[in-house]
């Protein structure tokens, strides 16, 4: 039965290295003899441009057909910031409750050292960062009177909840910002670091937190306590670091790193921090993940309009997307055989882009991968 993939290159690079990505994909599934069956679709600035809409409630529902969903990148310098954002990606990053967020740390040999004496052997580890609650529920007003009333919903797959807010202050200019955490939402990302530890052979998750300084973190610390005791017995330690001394150990100690469980809002801090240590964001992938459900993978980056069309994005982030996915999918002997190939190729450096001190053009590198994972 063949794997019914989503394809979304979307717009500037995306297009581009989405090419040699699919390329990729198809050439381990070959290998390994599994089928995919890809459906294009055209959701982006181009078609926001032309006919004015994101998402519909039908182009969900058409997605809801494939089994993943292999994205690329969207943007573009016409189209205010946001608008794709929340009407794409977020859109189906609520829609399929992808409530992980997952991004390997990894670092290539061959790629420029950002950290000195560190190689790729300090600077491989997951970040697994909560992909729904937290500072980003979008509650909040920068525009609270001395007096004021403000009502929100946030509706989740797994709760809803209202807050009606009575604001008195004896100041005019107050902003404020809610932060959301269910204890649900917690376990269900705190499993997930610990079962990807219990797959990947990792014996140690660290949770990263505030929880000395924000109240709300307590819950995090609650379901952390109870998860983590679970995994004892399958020899997965545990520990808890506040951020900002997480932060410091990603540059200083990166090594100590194995899996890290991290709420919304500093996940999406540190993986950033993550991407830039292994020497940015050209090689860095992510999953938007809903183990039960519909996920989506993509690279870190966006679609670049000051280099679109030029051909000479570095592809590794969405080969390596692909990889991710085929991981998701079971097929991780083809999932680890790019990673194979994409190690080779970046350590050998005869092929790279301008980015990684190359002059190879987007193809070049997708078609040394293919090469290399012909070989194999
Ligand atoms: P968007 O608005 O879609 O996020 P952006 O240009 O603001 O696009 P990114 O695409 O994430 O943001 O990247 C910032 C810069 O990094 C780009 O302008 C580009 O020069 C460089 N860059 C990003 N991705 C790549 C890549 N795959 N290969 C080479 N350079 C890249």
């Amino acid at each position: 039965m063949a794997f019914k993939i989503a394809l979304i290159p979307g717009d500037g690079i995306g297009k581009e290295v989405m090419a040699e990505g699919k390329k990729v994909v198809d050439v381990v599934s070959e290998k390994f003899n599994f089928e995919i069956s890809w459906n294009e679709y055209d959701f982006g600035a181009e078609r926001y441009l032309k006919e004015g809409k994101t998402l519909t409630e039908d182009d969900l529902k058409e997605l809801s057909k494939n089994k993943s969903i292999y994205f690329s990148a969207i943007g573009d310098p016409r189209v205010k910031p946001g608008i794709l954002e929340k009407g794409v990606l977020l859109a189906m990053r609520f829609y399929f409750d992808e409530y992980i967020n997952l991004r390997p740390i990894k670092f290539f040999e061959g790629v420029r050292e950002v950290l000195a004496n560190k190689t790729a052997k300090d600077i491989n580890f997951y970040a697994v960062r909560e992909n729904t609650e937290d500072f980003y529920v979008g509650i909040g007003s920068n525009e609270a009177k001395k007096r004021s009333k403000d009502e929100f919903e946030i509706l989740r797959t797994l709760y809803s909840v209202k807050f009606n807010l009575d604001i008195e202050s004896d100041r005019d200019e107050i902003a404020y910002q809610i932060g959301i955490l269910s204890k649900k939402g917690c376990e269900r990302i705190i499993r997930y670091a610990f079962e990807l530890a219990k797959r990947k052979n990792y014996d140690l998750v660290t949770s990263v937190d505030k929880a000395n300084v924000l109240n709300f973190y307590a819950v995090w610390r609650k379901a952390f306590d109870e998860i983590s005791k679970e995994y004892i017995k399958d020899g997965i330690k545990s520990e808890y670091l506040y951020v900002d001394a997480a932060a410091m150990f990603f540059v200083l100690k990166p090594e100590r790193f194995k899996v890290l469980a991290i709420p919304n809002m500093f996940g999406d801090i540190l993986t950033d921090l993550g991407a830039g240590i292994c020497g940015g964001l050209g090689t860095a992938a992510s999953g938007n993940i809903n183990p039960n459900g519909i996920s989506m993978f993509e690279p870190i980056h966006g679609s670049a309009p000051d280099i679109a069309g030029k051909g000479i994005a570095n592809p590794v982030g969405q080969i390596l997307a692909g990889a991710m996915m085929l991981d998701e999918l079971k097929k991780s002997d083809a999932a680890n055989m790019i990673i194979k190939a994409v190690e080779d190729v970046l350590r050998e450096g005869k092929v790279r882009t301008p980015d990684l001190g190359g002059n190879a053009k987007t193809m070049d590198v997708g078609n040394e991968i293919v090469r290399k994972i012909k070989e194999m």
